[in-house]
């Protein structure tokens, strides 16, 4: 028998005289949906807001290339250097990628991929092999770092931060990988009640999700191993999306071929987000710690859109509700976002 997961969801109703429609009484239906591992809350209401633009990208690329420390002719000047018992070199290379210390720690092992010699690419013409070079380095970082948390819990985690409505504050692509004992706090939450489903059902929560999600309504796509949805809670304002490997817990895990499926399938997503007038976002690959053996996650990766809520004001599209209340908000629903970016992956490319 299936081990259960439960979609809940309850509806709001607020009733206003709309002064668009002559006072008459009105109701609005928002809606708060569960999360089926966690039980967060998370908020999908119908907002009017001002249609997106996309900015001018190539200006915005040649006036940060002079300043950038990642193009080739700066990254070796400026960007530091490991001590050799953690690297020889100093630095790691593969292909285009350079991985560096990040000159601005927030762990013990906190370092940056520069992803390409290229100042900027597109978010539609994503690159699959300099994608898949970034994290193969990205792993093989790790494995040479993880001896430096001694018999800490350790995780190795991977993120990328494309273009300033994303909190990214260089245009030159790049990743972020920290190898840490302190994953935090969504991460570390998920794990724990992944642990304690597989203690009460005997199966591992990713399973079951994967079961209840494959074909349904909130369904992408799967290849190579890789599984692509949109969760039944949204995180983004205009929706999100994630990724599960279907046999790995970690990135250590993954071989070149399952990393070159994962790069192709987001490079494809990504394209699909960019047709939608989208043009930055988050992704973090969310591990379990590198020694776990109990089976009860599969490494994920979630996809976060971000962009400006109004052209002219760029106001951000993350407010008091996501950051004092925990509380995720979105626009649109699931489904019909699920919908969209499974018409734009089939049409063809331009
Ligand atoms: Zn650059």
């Amino acid at each position: 028998m299936a081990a259960p997961l439960e979609f809940r969801a309850t509806r709001k109703r607020a009733r206003i005289h709309d002064p668009r429609r002559d006072f008459a009484l009105a109701e609005i239906e928002s809606e708060v949906r569960y999360d089926p591992l966690t039980g967060d809350s998370a908020r999908i209401c119908h907002f009017a807001f001002p249609k997106r633009e996309l900015p001018e990208l190539s200006d915005l690329a040649e006036r940060t290339r002079g300043s950038c420390p990642f193009c080739p002719d700066s990254i070796e000047r400026v960007t530091p250097r490991y001590p050799a018992e953690l690297l020889p070199e100093g630095r790691m290379r593969r292909g285009e990628a350079l991985l560096v210390p990040n000159l601005f720690p927030y762990d013990d092992v906190s370092a940056i991929v520069s992803m390409s010699r290229a100042h900027f690419l597109a978010m539609d013409a994503m690159p699959v092999a300099i994608v898949a070079d970034a994290l193969k380095l990205a792993r093989d970082f790790i494995g040479a770092a993880l001896p430096l948390l001694g018999e800490r819990e350790s995780y190795g985690i991977v993120t990328w931060n494309y273009m300033p409505p994303s909190g990214a504050s260089q245009i030159h692509p790049h990743m972020q990988v920290i190898v840490t004992d302190t994953p935090g706090n969504q991460l570390r939450r998920e794990l724990d009640a992944e642990a304690r489903y597989l203690a009460r059902h005997g199966r591992p929560y990713p399973a079951a999700l994967l079961e209840a999600e494959r074909g349904g309504a909130r369904w992408l796509d799967e290849a190579g191993g890789v599984a692509w949805w949109v969760p039944y809670c949204p995180t983004g304002m205009l929706g999100d999306a994630q990724a599960m490997f279907a046999d790995q817990a970690t990135i250590s895990a993954c071989d070149d071929a399952t990393l070159e499926a994962f790069a192709k399938s987001l490079c494809r997503v990504l394209t699909a987000y960019a047709r939608m007038g989208l043009w930055s976002f988050n992704l973090t690959l969310m591990p379990d710690a590198q020694a776990e053996a109990s089976g009860r996650h599969r490494l994920a990766a979630r996809l976060l859109p971000r962009f400006y809520l109004h052209p002219q004001l760029h106001n951000s599209d993350t407010a008091y509700l996501q950051l004092l209340l925990g509380e995720k908000f979105a626009m649109l629903s699931p489904e019909q976002h699920a919908a969209e970016l499974r018409a734009l992956l089939a049409a063809p490319a331009t």
